[in-house]
C-alpha cells in the first residue's frame, strides 16, 4: 500500500485529471448528453512548437512551447502564457479549460486558452527571454489575433513579455495591433487597473463572503501564500481595506505576526534583502506549517496542488479564496466540503484578471481608454454579480460553490454550442 502512495499522489497532482473530475461531476449533475460532454471536455486545438533560440554564449538551445485553445464557442480564445521549467501539456490543457469556465462564470465573451514554454526564467538573461518570446510568438502567429486568441501574462511573464509579443505580431502584420494581447504596459495600449485586477477581484469576492460569517475586515485574519502579482497585490489591497494579514508564505519560508503584518513594509524589506524572511516586525515560520494556521481567510496565490488529500484536513480557515489556478486537487474537494470550509473557487476568485483583460481588449479595439475608477467600478460590478450567481446557483441546486461555478459555466458554454450547432 505504502509503495503505491507516491503514484496515487502523482495522479492526484495531474491538473488535467483534476479538471476532468470536476468537469464530470458538473456534467453529470447538469444531465448533459454524451455528445455535448465530448465536445466540452477536449480542447479544440493543441499546438506544440520546438523553438531554436540563440543563447548569449553563442550556443543554440531548443525550447518546447505549447498553446492550447480549449474553446472558442463564446468568443476568441483567451488566457495567459507561463514560462516555467516544469510546464507540461496536461497542465496547459487543464489551465486552458479553466479559462473557458472562468470566462463563462463572469460572463465575458471569450473562450479559453493557455500557453506555456518549458524554460527556467531564473537562469535566462533578458535578451534570451526576449528571443524565446519572439520566436514562440512567430511559431504560433497564425493561431493568435484579436479575433482568434488573445494571450496575457501568467506565471513568470509580465507586461514586458506582452509588449514583445505585441511587437512581434505587429511586425509580421505591418501594423500595430495592440488588441492581440492583454496585460500590456499602460502606455502601449494596456488598461489602467489591469496589473492589480486579479488581487482586487480576490478582495471583492472575499468581502462578499465575509458577510455570510458576520465578519468585518478588522476582525478577519488572513493567510496568503504567494507574494507575487496576485498574492502581493491582494495583500496590499486587503491590508488597505483593514484586514489583518497574519502570515505571508513564500517559496523560501513564511513570516507570521498574529497582530497583522505591515504589508508595504514587508514589500520594502523583500526589495532590500531579496526575501520576506527575517522581517523585524514578524517571526519566521516554516512555509508548510503556516498553511495550517488558524485564520478566517486562506488565500493560496502561488501555484497548483497546494491543498491535497494529505493536508486538506489540517486547514483551519473558514474561507478559502483561490487566487491561484488549481491550488486544490479534486481529491481535497470533499475533505474541504466535509469540514464546511467556504470555498471561493479559482474560476470565480481569480477572474478579476481576465475581466480587466476583457476591458483592455475592448479599449484597444475602440481606441478609447477608461480611467481607473471606471475600470475598478466595472470590475466590482462583474465580480459581485458573479459571486451572487455562483452562490445563488449552489443554493438552488444544493451543491457547493465549486460545483455550482462549474455547472453555471458548462451550462453557458453548452448553450452557445447548441445555438451555433455542429458544423459539418
Ligand atoms: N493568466 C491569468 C489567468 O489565469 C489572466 C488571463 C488573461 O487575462 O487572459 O486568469
Amino acid at each position: 500500500m505504502i509503495a503505491e502512495a507516491p503514484l496515487a499522489l502523482e495522479k492526484e497532482f495531474n491538473p488535467w485529471l483534476t479538471a476532468e473530475t470536476r468537469f464530470n461531476e458538473a456534467a453529470e449533475k447538469l444531465g448533459l448528453d454524451d455528445g455535448m460532454r465530448k465536445v466540452l471536455r477536449s480542447p479544440a486545438r493543441e499546438i506544440c512548437v520546438h523553438i531554436p533560440v540563440m543563447m548569449d554564449d553563442g550556443r543554440i538551445e531548443v525550447f518546447t512551447g505549447y498553446r492550447v485553445q480549449h474553446s472558442i464557442a463564446r468568443g476568441p480564445a483567451k488566457g495567459g502564457i507561463r514560462f516555467a521549467p516544469d510546464v507540461t501539456l496536461d497542465e496547459v490543457r487543464a489551465l486552458s479549460s479553466w479559462m473557458t469556465w472562468k470566462c463563462a462564470v463572469v460572463n465575458i465573451p471569450f473562450g479559453g486558452a493557455k500557453g506555456g514554454v518549458i524554460c527556467d526564467p531564473t537562469i535566462l538573461s533578458a535578451i534570451e527571454l526576449e528571443r524565446i518570446t519572439r520566436r514562440y510568438t512567430a511559431e504560433i502567429i497564425e493561431f493568435i489575433g484579436p479575433e482568434r486568441d488573445v494571450p496575457a501574462p501568467d506565471m513568470n511573464t509580465d507586461e514586458q513579455t506582452m509588449a514583445w509579443i505585441m511587437d512581434t505580431y505587429s511586425m509580421h502584420h505591418r501594423q500595430t495591433v495592440t488588441a492581440v494581447v492583454t496585460g500590456k504596459p499602460v502606455n502601449l495600449g494596456g488598461s489602467r487597473g489591469r496589473s492589480e485586477a486579479t488581487g482586487r477581484g480576490c478582495l471583492i469576492v472575499t468581502l462578499q463572503a465575509l458577510k455570510r460569517f458576520g465578519l468585518e475586515p478588522s476582525n478577519t485574519r488572513v493567510v496568503i501564500q504567494g507574494f507575487g502579482n496576485v498574492g502581493g497585490m491582494a495583500a496590499r489591497l486587503m491590508a488597505r481595506a483593514g484586514f489583518k494579514i497574519i502570515s505571508i508564505i513564500e517559496y523560501d519560508g513564511a513570516v507570521y505576526n498574529p497582530h497583522g503584518i505591515d504589508v508595504n513594509a514587508l514589500l520594502k524589506h523583500r526589495k532590500e534583502t531579496g526575501s520576506i524572511l527575517n522581517f523585524a516586525e514578524a517571526e519566521n515560520m516554516d512555509r508548510d506549517e503556516a498553511l495550517f494556521l488558524e485564520c478566517d481567510v486562506l488565500l493560496p496565490a502561488a501555484k497548483e496542488n497546494v491543498l491535497h488529500s494529505q493536508n486538506a484536513s489540517r486547514i483551519r480557515a473558514r474561507i478559502l479564496c483561490e487566487g491561484a489556478n488549481g491550488p486544490t486537487t479534486a481529491a481535497a474537494d470533499q475533505i474541504l466540503a466535509d469540514r464546511r470550509i467556504f470555498v471561493i473557487p479559482d474560476i470565480l476568485a481569480n477572474a478579476g484578471g481576465v475581466t480587466v483583460s476583457y476591458f483592455e481588449w475592448v479599449q484597444d479595439r475602440q481606441g478609447f481608454f477608461w480611467n481607473e475608477q471606471l475600470v475598478n467600478g466595472r470590475l466590482e460590478e462583474i465580480m459581485v454579480n458573479s459571486f451572487k450567481d455562483v452562490t445563488g446557483y449552489g443554493e438552488k441546486h444544493s451543491v457547493n460553490n465549486r460545483t455550482a461555478a462549474y455547472m453555471l459555466a458548462l451550462d453557458r458554454v453548452a448553450f452557445a454550442i447548441k445555438l451555433r450547432g455542429i458544423y459539418a
